[in-house]
């Protein structure tokens, strides 16, 4: 039934989408349904992801893959399961892409949303390719359940009006997908997959479709992708998130790609005030749903391979930068290089931005989101002097106040998914800085757009 190919890694896979269109659910179908078939032992809840090894993924593509006709190569899929642009901007390393292939969530009543549109620029920015979840089927009025069935089967069983309201909005999406400047098809009728977009029908309540989103998944990257996933000595990290845990100081959430990393290694990666150079003191996942009432949170492992998402708990992570780059520096490496690739993309931006000129002070989340919004203000010609990452403090704010005197309707904050401190906020009040948040690009851009009209008037 399965054939693992010993020299592949698992692709890695993110969910993005616009919200409350199911992504999270999709996700939690998928484990519920192994644990209920009481198989959830060999799925295992690592850091912001979740992954499936080959035996997991070939039951539940059972119901698309009669007679096991198509033979699973992969060791497993690993999902990334703080799905958002977020993690797919963080997934990053030297501007290239990490994610192997994507599923977009689009929720079948609605067709193509603004953050729809969004994650396609993204997708297709970073060259990513993605299959279209068309979520929640099982709202189509009067609609046939068979629980977890492949989305042909279940079709088959519904009455002719149910048939054509899926049609009338089938074709609807395929004609916001039109508008866009994409082809789109049913996926089993998709003849032309490298310029057509696939759309699976599924349901996250229901799983209806679920295993014909896998079965794609895996064959999507099986058969175009082999060449990507085959193991490189190479290494590969990216940190996702940077976080404070109580009994570990602040530790990093990385995503290992390729390679293999131990406790004891030598890291060196990029931090807000220069290189971070350090000791792993503890590689953690968390422990086992079932285990939940043993004493300590996390899992110590002494090594972990690709592809693999933890914790790394180590002294000084405390201004690291989530969307960097860890290096591994062993006996033969020199540090100093390592250092200077380290702080590379930080640097890049960083002398990108024209501190002398006139224009707005920008502020983001993370390395991928700056770099994402940067790239967008280019686009919209609105000039950036000063960058900052982390949350806004009276510091930034004073900066930015410098260009009330020079473009006065340049004298903002643009906050990017970032916090903004009250004695920030008291200070902007004052000398008259406007703070615009926003956790949607976009969102931003609009708020700023409206505003320079405003000012313009
Ligand atoms: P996310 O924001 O994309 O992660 O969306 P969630 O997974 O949180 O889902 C948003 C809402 O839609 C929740 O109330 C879900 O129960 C509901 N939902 C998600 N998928 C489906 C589906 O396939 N069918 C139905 N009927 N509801 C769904
Ligand atoms: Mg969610």
């Amino acid at each position: 039934e399965y054939d693992i190919d010993k020299n592949l890694r698992s692709p890695i896979c993110v969910v993005l989408g616009h919200v409350d269109t199911g992504k999270t659910l999709i996700l939690d179908k998928i484990r519920k349904t192994r644990v209920q078939e009481g198989e959830a032992g060999g799925i295992t809840q690592q850091i912001g992801a979740t992954y499936f090894p080959i035996k997991s993924l070939q039951k539940l593509t059972n119901k698309v893959n009669k007679k096991h006709r198509y033979k699973h190569k992969l060791p497993g899929l690993l999902v990334i399961d703080t799905p958002g642009h977020e993690t797919f901007t963080n997934l990053r390393s030297r501007g290239s892409n990490l994610c192997d292939v994507a599923i977009l969530v689009v929720d079948i009543m609605h067709g193509i949303e603004p953050q729809t549109r969004e994650s396609i620029d993204l997708l297709k920015k970073r060259k990513t390719p993605f299959v279209v979840a068309l979520n929640k089927i099982d709202r189509l009025y009067d609609w046939n359940v068979t629980e977890n069935m492949g989305f042909r089967d279940t079709f088959k069983n519904q009455k002719k009006h149910v048939q054509m309201e899926f049609q009338n909005r089938l074709n609807e999406t395929i004609l916001h997908f039109n508008q866009l400047g994409m082809n789109a098809e049913l996926y089993f009728k998709n003849k032309s997959i490298k310029d057509t977009v696939s759309l699976v029908p599924t349901s996250a309540v229901t799983g209806e479709g679920i295993p014909d989103l896998l079965m794609y998944v895996v064959q999507l990257t099986q058969k175009y992708m082999i060449k990507k996933l085959t193991y490189l000595s190479t290494f590969q990290c990216t940190i996702l998130e940077v976080k404070v845990i109580e009994g570990h100081g602040t530790t990093v959430d990385v995503i290992l790609v390729n390679g293999k990393i131990h406790e004891g290694d030598r890291i060196i990666t990029c931090g807000l005030n220069g290189p971070i150079d350090t000791t792993i003191r503890a590689l953690l996942t968390p422990q086992p749903l079932k285990e939940l009432r043993v004493k300590s949170e996390f899992i110590r492992h002494p090594v972990l391979h690709a592809a693999v998402g933890f914790k790394i708990s180590a002294v000084g992570l405390e201004n690291s930068i989530p969307g960097s780059e860890v290096f591994i520096c062993g006996q033969r490496d020199d540090p100093e290089e390592l250092k200077e690739r380290a702080m590379k993309d930080l640097n890049s931006i960083l002398n990108d931005v024209d501190t002398s000129g006139k224009g707005v002070y920008v502020q983001s989340s993370t390395l991928g989101s700056l770099e994402a919004l940067l790239e967008f203000l280019k686009q919209m010609k609105i000039p950036v002097f000063g960058i900052n990452i982390g949350p806004v403090h009276k510091k930034d704010v004073e900066k930015a106040s410098v260009m009330l005197e020079l473009k006065p309707e340049f004298g903002v904050v643009l906050a990017f998914d970032v916090t903004v401190t009250g004695e920030a906020r008291e200070y902007a009040k004052e000398k008259g800085v406007q703070i615009f948040e926003a956790k949607i690009i976009y969102h931003l851009f609009d708020r700023f757009t409206e505003y320079m009209k405003e000012v313009k008037e």
